[in-house]
């Protein structure tokens, strides 16, 4: 059998490791468009920050280990169905047997002159290596920031670690917007500007100017802000484009089904790239984070191997490393009853829709996560216990308690 992964990211990584557990002969093709070998993404800011690599790498012999046919530096250009086959840039025509969409997510920066040279990324290895060459050969001394998303705000406290004056707006009223309720976003704020990060949240981009190369943005007041590096942290978006005319149906990223199978027989798709349904909700939405493309990975390398394994649903949480003040965001904030309580640096808040935790955001202290999402993944009933949830211990002294508790389906 022979089975070609686009994209070697933690996704497509998890699908070889996993073909190999179990299938020692099958044919494994693993492209990807980046000169490196295997590399965790979330582990690039510490790399930095620390020239330590233990974190970043799966092996730089990974490919060899598992016998795997290497292809860094080849893009898919196309993906041909009727005939079972891939076509990379070079115009190298691959068959398959078995075909995983691995392809992951880029940049997505819907601000006009975003394409021009001058406007720089984190989103891949290849992209921060070259934003950081800049810093370390100390051409740069200030660094504006659009976007203060989870990737924006950790480059914003990785450059500001690195001697850089920086500067980062945000289009709506707080940071970690889709991540964080005000409250939250507040004390996150406090210690990004304790960092020295200049933050202007509602301050909208609208344009990076300049044609050869970007060397300001236009802000929608009108007015216009510059710095010696302009980068851009506007979100992510699957990258799907090498799909087009190939009859894989997308929307926002590749539609999948319970089984991670897209629309066409033997082709499947695992990570930022697809459309997953969410584990609460069961709608189909890209949550764009490692475990769940970790997770995707092992599914779509069952379900190709035959053992047809139900994919249980994405995860929506996140977690802030490098701040000095952990944070951590799990599920919705959609709520009808939110728990609260601050103690000193220490804010838990907990979301309730008809008695069961559909969310939860800690700060400082995250002693409570492991069991919260126990609860919440289970969909226990915790109306009963409402109080509880709320007590410092609950996390550590509570968990024998809780789950023997009769009140609760766990
Ligand atoms: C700086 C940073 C920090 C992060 N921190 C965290 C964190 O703390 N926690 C967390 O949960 N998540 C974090 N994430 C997100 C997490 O890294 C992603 O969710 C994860 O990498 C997705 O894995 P993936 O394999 O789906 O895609 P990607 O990692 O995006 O990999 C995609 C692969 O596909 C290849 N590819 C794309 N198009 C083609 C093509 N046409 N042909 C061939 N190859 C192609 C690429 O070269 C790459 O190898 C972070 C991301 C970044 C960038």
């Amino acid at each position: 059998m022979r089975i070609v992964v686009i994209g070697a990211g933690p996704a497509g990584v998890t699908v070889a490791e996993t073909v190999r557990q179990y299938d020692k002969e099958a044919e494994v093709f693993l492209f990807t468009t980046e000169p490196f070998p295997p590399y965790a993404p979330p582990a690039i800011v510490d790399y930095f920050l620390t020239g330590q690599e233990t974190h970043l790498w799966k092996g730089t012999d990974f490919p060899e280990r598992l016998g795997l046919e290497w292809r860094p530096n080849t893009r898919v250009n196309d993906v041909r169905p009727e005939t079972k086959e891939i076509v990379t840039a070079a115009g190298e025509v691959i068959g398959y047997d078995k075909l995983v969409i691995a392809s992951g997510s880029r940049l997505y920066a819907p601000v006009e002159g975003a394409e021009n040279p001058g406007v720089y990324n984190f989103k891949s290895l290849t992209a921060a290596q070259e934003l950081l060459d800049k810093v370390k050969a100390k051409v740069a001394k200030s660094a504006l920031i659009v976007g203060a998303g989870f990737i924006g705000v950790e480059i914003a406290l990785l450059l500001a670690e690195m001697g850089l004056e920086v500067t980062q707006i945000e289009a709506l009223d707080r940071v970690m917007p889709r991540m964080l309720d005000p409250e939250t976003a507040e004390m996150a704020l406090g210690v990004l500007q304790e960092r020295g990060v200049d933050v202007q949240l509602n301050t909208e981009a609208t344009a990076f100017l300049g044609e050869e190369q970007v060397e300001a943005v236009e802000l929608e007041s009108g007015e216009t802000l510059t710095a010696d590096l302009i980068i851009a942290a506007t979100g992510v978006k699957p990258h799907i484009e090498f799909l087009e005319g190939s009859g894989v149906k997308t929307d926002w990223g590749v539609i999948v089904d319970d089984y991670l199978l897209t629309n066409i027989p033997d082709i499947y798709a695992a990570g930022d790239v697809a459309e997953a349904k969410d584990r609460i909700t069961g709608e189909r939405y890209v949550h764009a984070i490692f475990p769940n493309a970790v997770a995707q990975g092992q599914v779509a390398a069952y379900n190709l191997l035959g053992f047809s394994v139900p994919y249980e649903g994405a995860d929506d949480m996140n977690s802030l490393k490098h701040l000095g003040l952990p944070i951590v965001a799990v599920g919705t904030m959609e709520a009808d009853d939110v728990l609260r309580v601050r103690r000193g640096e220490a804010l838990r808040k907990v979301y309730l829709k008809d008695g069961q935790i559909v969310g939860f955001r800690l700060a400082g202290d995250l002693s409570a996560a492991g069991v919260l999402r126990s609860l919440l993944i289970r969909r226990s009933n915790v109306q009963p216990i409402k109080d509880k949830l709320l007590e410092p211990n609950f996390g550590v002294g509570y968990i024998y308690s809780v789950s023997q508790s009769a009140e609760l389906a766990i």
